[in-house]
């Protein structure tokens, strides 16, 4: 008799397989600010800090039972409440650093605040995000969670 997968692994591989490839290639043909991940990556990991954010068990669960449309929206609600406007509240503490995978996200990606968006990815302080900056600092949240989900936990 055939050893049949437990609902949990089944969800993870077909999300690897399909889910986390069709979401890569949707953002690419739509967000040409990525087409420069790799140097964007760079900006931000190079700190030491932001290397220490990495998805455990809880955020690979999540993740692959929701599925990337729902992260995305996730994702694009905090960027619109917690850092599109002009002078967040509590800028700079205004992201928890657990309790989502989106929180791990921005932390690691230097998203989490206008202070780390204006060091790392140049973003001007005191106004609104522009639509291109607020779906820039989206993608890159959602790229790198759909790098760590086809990263192996370590
Ligand atoms: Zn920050």
């Amino acid at each position: 008799m055939l050893a049949r997968r437990s609902g949990s692994q089944q969800r993870t591989r077909r999300f690897n397989e399909t889910r986390g490839m069709m979401d890569s290639m949707t953002m690419t043909a739509t967000m040409t600010r990525l087409d420069n991940w790799k140097e964007i990556r760079q900006r931000f990991e190079k700190s030491k800090h932001r290397r220490q954010f990495q998805f455990g068990e809880a955020e690979r669960e999540y993740v692959s039972s929701r599925g990337m449309d729902i992260i995305r929206r996730h994702a694009s609600d905090f960027v619109r409440k917690r850092l599109r406007p002009a002078n967040p509240r509590n800028d700079g503490r205004q992201t928890p650093t657990k309790g989502h995978p989106v929180f791990i996200a921005q932390h690691a990606t230097a998203t989490c605040c206008r202070k780390c968006l204006s060091k790392v990815h140049r973003i001007e302080l005191d106004r609104p995000l522009t639509d291109d900056e607020a779906a820039f600092a989206v993608n890159v949240i959602v790229q790198w969670i759909a790098d760590q989900m086809n990263t192996p936990s370590t």
